[in-house]
């Protein structure tokens, strides 16, 4: 990104500060808007456009309609989901008339196609408009070039979207993030805020942030610590005990299945809980080899990564593997399902789906259960 670039967010970011928040009395300063804080009247008699009707698109839509919003859904012709958004009861049309008739566009097909679409739908934006996001990535690197007239937003569910759809309809939330990036008519955020209460994010908390800040933050998560950390800790941890001749079906168990339950343990009540719930070996041996693992050298890695995602390097390289038609994704995505941990895991997870609760496969949990009961 360019010096030149990186201003003009920065510049665009604080004057979106302008219609302010609720700043609510947390020790980090953040501003969280809850369902008090919407006020409706700045999404009500809006149109929604929401592109793409996967998993984000889908549960917006639906949760929208049923706030008792207008809502067309927009998907290019012979897109298979245009039968699954019509047996919803949803109106149906192509990108470009979808955000022809909307005041706000809500972009939420793949971000590695959205330059593409937006191409198609940016004669559609008039002056005031909203063009909305579930994630900053192609505003953030630029892939995507707003007009100068329209409001540039985001709301982001913090879950996948059959989440936001089962929390809405239970009359649940799913926390989310709210952003803003361009503020033209002076509402931006208040609309924003109104459309995070209509799909049910404020019921639980919207938390105020920027698309810096969301693309940045989300970029190195997946890398250092969640997609990528965590299955390269798994894949160690399991080779490691299977070099050293110890029965795959036990490492299996030993560094993935049992990660979950220490992962529950700390999304339940943060790192205490697991210590506290692990026997007095298992937290003093965590306690004192956990650093040997993820030592400094790691944190140091962890900061190049970060680098690579600030100065756009990351960026730049998804961007052209996108453009090659993927061939090192290709390829690493083949070596991952072809490691071992996979063939040894499938028949033991199918095995022990009924002892989950709560686990990945549902259906299984309740084919099984009279087996779990009958072992009572
Ligand atoms: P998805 O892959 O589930 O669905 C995208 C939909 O877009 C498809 O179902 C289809 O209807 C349409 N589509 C696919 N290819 C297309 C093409 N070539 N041209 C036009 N339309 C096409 O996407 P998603 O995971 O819902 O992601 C949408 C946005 O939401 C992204 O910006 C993503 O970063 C963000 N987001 C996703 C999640 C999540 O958990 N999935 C969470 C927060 C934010
Ligand atoms: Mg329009």
């Amino acid at each position: 990104m360019t010096e030149t670039e990186t201003q003009t967010q920065t510049q665009t970011e604080t004057d979106a500060d302008a219609d302010g928040g609720t700043d609510t009395d947390t020790a980090l300063d953040t501003t969280i808007y809850y369902d008090d804080d919407a006020d409706r009247e700045y999404i009500d008699d809006k149109t929604v456009a929401v592109l793409g009707y996967g998993s984000q698109g889908h549960a917006h839509a639906q949760n929208l309609a049923d706030s008792g919003i207008d809502v067309i859904v927009g998907l290019y012709e012979g897109s298979s989901s245009r039968d699954a958004a019509r047996a919803d009861g949803l109106r149906v049309e192509t990108p470009a008339t979808a955000a022809d008739e909307a005041d706000i566009v809500s972009v939420l097909v793949p971000d590695t196609v959205q330059p593409d679409v937006f191409e198609k739908i940016q004669d559609g934006l008039d002056a005031g408009d909203t063009l909305q996001f579930a994630h900053g990535f192609n505003i953030h690197y630029n892939q995507i070039q707003p007009p100068a007239d329209v409001d540039v937003t985001m709301v982001a569910p913090k879950a996948p979207g059959h989440l936001v759809r089962r929390n809405y309809e239970a009359g649940e939330g799913t926390p989310g993030l709210v952003a803003v990036y361009q503020n033209t008519t002076g509402t931006a955020r208040k609309e924003a805020v109104a459309y995070a209460h209509a799909i049910g994010c404020t019921r639980a908390g919207a938390i105020e942030t920027t698309f810096r800040e969301e693309t940045e933050t989300d970029l190195f998560g997946e890398q250092a610590v969640l997609c990528g950390g965590a299955t390269a800790l798994v894949k160690q941890g399991y080779e490691t005990l299977v070099d050293a001749g110890y029965s795959p079906e036990m490492a299996y168990f030993e560094c993935l299945n049992e990660l979950k339950l220490i992962v529950d343990l700390m999304y339940e009540g943060g790192l205490s809980e697991m210590w506290n719930s692990v026997s007095d070996t298992a937290e003093y041996g965590g306690l004192t080899r956990g650093n040997q693992v993820i030592d400094e050298s790691v944190r140091e890695e962890m900061e190049s990564i970060l680098e690579g995602v600030q100065d756009g390097s990351f960026a730049r390289e998804w961007i052209s593997e996108n453009q090659a038609n993927r061939p090192s994704y290709t390829q690493l995505k083949a070596a991952e399902e072809a490691h071992e941990i996979e063939a040894v895991g499938e028949p033991l997870r199918d095995l022990f789906a009924w002892s989950d609760s709560g686990g990945a496969n549902e259906e299984n949990e309740v084919v099984s259960e009279p087996e779990a009961a009958a072992d009572d």
